[in-house]
C-alpha cells in the first residue's frame, strides 16, 4: 500500500508529501471528512511512509519497517478508536504514557486516533496538554467526521485536512476496473455512493443492499401500479430495514430523480439505475412530469422529518400514502 494506491485526494496526497520531502511534518493532524471518505487510508499510508527507512515520499515496501508495517506489527505505530461509545480514561491514560515512550526502532512514532470526537470533554482537555508539546518524535493523526464537535483549541493545535467527496466517474473506474463491476453496475453503485469510495465498496460487497435494493424497486412499482397497493405491508418493510433508513430515502430520490430526468431529456446516460431501464420506461408513462416533482418533495420533506426523530412508522405511512395519492 502507497500513495498511488489511494483514488482521489490529490491535494491531500501532495501535501503530505511535500511536508516529509521539506522536513515540515507538524504534530498534530486532523483529518476530517465523511465515514468511508479514506481518511483512515490516508493515515495509514502518511505513517507508513514517515516510518519507512528507505524511501522520501512513498514507502518503499522492502525496508524492515514497511514489511512489519504491511504485517501489522510495527511497535511505533499506535491505532486507537473509541472502546464502544468513546474512549476510556484508561485508554487516553494508555495513550498519554505511550506518547511520552521513546520509539522502538526509528525517530518517529505515529499515533492514529480514530473518532476523536468519541472523547469526553474533560479527556479532550487533558488530551489537549499532549497536543500542545508533544515530545519530537510524535506525530498524531487524528480522525473525525465533523471538527465542530470538538474543543476548538484541539482544532486550533491541529493542522486541518479537510476529505471532500472524489469524482464519481473516479470511482466507476476503479469498480470496472479492479473489482469487475460490469459498466450498469459500476454506474448505480458510483452515483449512489457519492463521491465517498468506502462506501462504494462496501456496497459492492454486501449482498444485503442488493436485496434491499430490489425489494425496494418492487415497492416503489406497486405504489405507481397503485391496484396492488398495500400500506401496511409497505410500512412493515421500512420498519424492518429501520437502520438503513438514510440509504432507502436516498435510492427512492435517485430512482424518481432517474424518472423525472426520463421525461425531461432523452439521454440515458444520465441514468443511475440503468440496469433497471425497462421498469422505469414503464412506470415514465404512468406518471405525468408534476407528480414526480411532489413525490420528489414528499421523499425529501418525509427523510427530513425522520431526521428529526417523529414517530417513524407514521411518517412513513404518509409518504407512502401522498405518493400513491399524487
Ligand atoms: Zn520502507
Amino acid at each position: 500500500m502507497d500513495f498511488n494506491d489511494i483514488i482521489g485526494h490529490d491535494n491531500i496526497k501532495n501535501n503530505l508529501r511535500n511536508a516529509i520531502r521539506n522536513e515540515n511534518v507538524a504534530h498534530g493532524y486532523l483529518f476530517q471528512g465523511a465515514k468511508g471518505i479514506g481518511k483512515k487510508r490516508m493515515a495509514l499510508t502518511f505513517a507508513k511512509t514517515l516510518l519507512c527507512e528507505k524511501s522520501e515520499d512513498n514507502p518503499c515496501d522492502t525496508c524492515p519497517s514497511c514489511l512489519k508495517f504491511e504485517s501489522k506489527n510495527h511497535p511505533d505505530l499506535i491505532v486507537e478508536k473509541p472502546e464502544g461509545k468513546s474512549f476510556k480514561k484508561e485508554q487516553i491514560d494508555n495513550i498519554q504514557r505511550d506518547i511520552r515512550t521513546f520509539p522502538y526502532e526509528g525517530n518517529k512514532k505515529i499515533f492514529i486516533l480514530e473518532d476523536i470526537d468519541k472523547m469526553t470533554k474533560e479527556a479532550q482537555n487533558s488530551f489537549l496538554k499532549t497536543l500542545e508539546e508533544p515530545p519530537s518524535y510524535v506525530v498524531i493523526i487524528m480522525t473525525v467526521i465533523n471538527s465542530y464537535s470538538l474543543l476548538p483549541t484541539i482544532v486550533s493545535r491541529s493542522q486541518l485536512i479537510k476529505f471532500n467527496q472524489i469524482e464519481n466517474s473516479l470511482i466507476e473506474y476503479e469498480l470496472k476496473n479492479k473489482y469487475n463491476k460490469d459498466e450498469k453496475q459500476a454506474r448505480f453503485i458510483a452515483s449512489f455512493s457519492n463521491g465517498i469510495m468506502g462506501k462504494a465498496l462496501k456496497l459492492c460487497e454486501s449482498e444485503e443492499f442488493k436485496v434491499l435494493r430490489e425489494d425496494l424497486i418492487e415497492i416503489i412499482d406497486d405504489l405507481i401500479n397503485k391496484e396492488k397497493f398495500r400500506v401496511f405491508t409497505f410500512s412493515d418493510f421500512f420498519e424492518k430495514n429501520k437502520e438503513n433508513i438514510d440509504d432507502i430515502m436516498d435510492m427512492m430520490l435517485i430512482w424518481f430523480r432517474d424518472l423525472l430526468f426520463m421525461k425531461e431529456i432523452v439521454n440515458e446516460d444520465l441514468i443511475i439505475n440503468k440496469d433497471k431501464i425497462s421498469i422505469l420506461t414503464n412506470e415514465c408513462q404512468k406518471i405525468p412530469k408534476d407528480k414526480i416533482h411532489d413525490i420528489i418533495k414528499v421523499v425529501k420533506r418525509t427523510k427530513n422529518d425522520i431526521n428529526k426523530k417523529v414517530n417513524f412508522q407514521l411518517a412513513i405511512e404518509l409518504m407512502l400514502l401522498k405518493i400513491q395519492e399524487v
